[in-house]
């Protein structure tokens, strides 16, 4: 909702739904970049400000959305609500800046509902036990729609954003990638983890729990998205989706002893730093010592090692080490779990293409590779054309 075209553009959306006759709940996130701005005006006073008054302002953004989408709406002849977090009954836990949501009194929007108004809710806000302001993180307005859908029991819920749904890959970097009509909440799930940023991951985890479907789909071109839904009650593709997440770190410790307790003493202390690691590979011990190598964030590559470097001494390692120069690539899907086959045709796509996979790991509904950064691109093109272009 950057500009007053695009206000307007979302309240004729949200009034073409309620002409439908169904019962209308918007919930609006920060007007483009308001958020991030509201960040920096911050630490231009002061970046080490508390985080109470960092929500205080961070609210600001959605509640100058509320109103102008409301006026819009006001506009075009409708009768309509705003309300902020708090009127809209979102009660969170205490943590400032990062709250979770623990109910959502619903009475409110109720009423407005029974009075057949439109009810436009602020995203990514609530109010803790002390009667403060909080807000839920970085894109928690997703979370803010799934938790009234939920609450609400709605028969949709449908998030509306700059893509036209979830793809088959990066559809900017592969001409042939196409938009898939349904997705399960797993695979939604992965992919979220994986760093495709079309719904933030705690609004697909909530969505699961509470059954609630969803439609991503884009506000611009009035398309039908991609429904997130159970498995139950889809047909299955073996595979859905071909992913890349190019924020990754291999951390190595090269020559560590052959003896039980090693890889408890290594990831222990990974884990004590707050490092959260992904894939593990642990070779044959040989000559009585062994090598382990693992995965982090990018920006954890240097802290894990910084984390090991005493250990890493003590034990005598021949190397500890890290390197930003990989990147993760993953096909998701759930039908994989009753289908052999999946990952010998991803690693055949990546021999064909020449490219060296450097560690392995699969779970039910996923398999992921990690190669080096600069293959990443040609390996999507391969992995795609192998699974979605033959
Ligand atoms: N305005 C908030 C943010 O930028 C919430 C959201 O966009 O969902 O993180
Ligand atoms: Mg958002």
């Amino acid at each position: 909702m950057a500009d007053a075209e695009r206000v307007f553009n979302v309240a004729r959306i949200v009034t073409d739904t309620y002409k439908e006759g169904n019962d209308v709940v918007v919930v609006v996130s920060a007007q483009g970049d308001t958020t991030d701005d509201l960040i920096e005006k911050a630490n231009e006073i002061n970046p080490e400000g508390s985080k109470r008054e960092m929500d205080m302002l961070l609210s600001a953004g959605e509640q100058i959305s509320i109103s102008l989408l409301a006026m819009a709406i006001e506009k075009l002849g409708f009768p309509v609500v705003s309300l902020l977090g708090w009127q809209a009954g979102f009660q969170t836990s205490s943590v400032y800046s990062a709250a979770r949501i623990k109910r959502v009194n619903t009475e409110r929007i109720r009423a407005a509902l029974d009075k057949r108004r439109i009810v436009v809710v602020a995203g990514f806000q609530g109010i803790n036990r002390y009667e403060d302001i909080t807000t839920l993180g970085r894109g928690g307005s997703d979370t803010s729609a799934v938790a009234i859908a939920a609450s609400m029991h709605a028969d949709l819920c449908q998030i509306f954003t700059d893509v036209e749904g979830v793809y088959t890959a990066d559809p900017r970097k592969i001409p042939a990638a196409f938009k898939l009509e349904e997705i399960t909440y797993d695979e939604m799930l992965e992919l979220a983890t994986l760093g495709a940023q079309v719904l933030n991951n705690r609004s697909v985890e909530m969505a699961k729990k509470y059954n609630v479907e969803l439609e991503v789909l884009s506000s611009l071109t009035r398309k039908p998205g991609t429904k997130v839904k159970e498995a139950a009650k889809m047909e299955k593709m073996l595979v859905k989706s071909v992913a890349k997440d190019s924020h990754v770190a291999r951390v190595s410790i090269i020559g560590v002893p052959d003896e039980p307790g090693i890889a408890f003493k290594i990831f222990s202390r990974v884990a004590k730093a707050h490092i959260n690691v992904d894939i593990i590979l642990q070779s044959i011990g040989r000559d009585g010592t062994k090598d382990i190598t693992f995965t982090v964030p990018d920006d954890k590559g240097k802290e894990a090692v910084t984390a090991l470097q005493e250990y890493a001494d003590m034990v005598g390692a021949k190397n500890l080490s890290y390197t930003t120069d990989v990147a993760k690539i993953s096909v998701v899907g759930a039908g994989m779990e009753t289908h052999e086959g999946v990952a010998a045709m991803m690693f055949e796509a990546l021999a064909d293409a020449n490219i060296n996979i450097q560690m392995i790991s699969t779970s039910e509904i996923k398999v992921s590779v990690l190669i080096a950064a600069e293959d990443a691109d040609r390996a999507v093109s391969a992995v795609h054309r192998a699974f979605f272009e033959m």
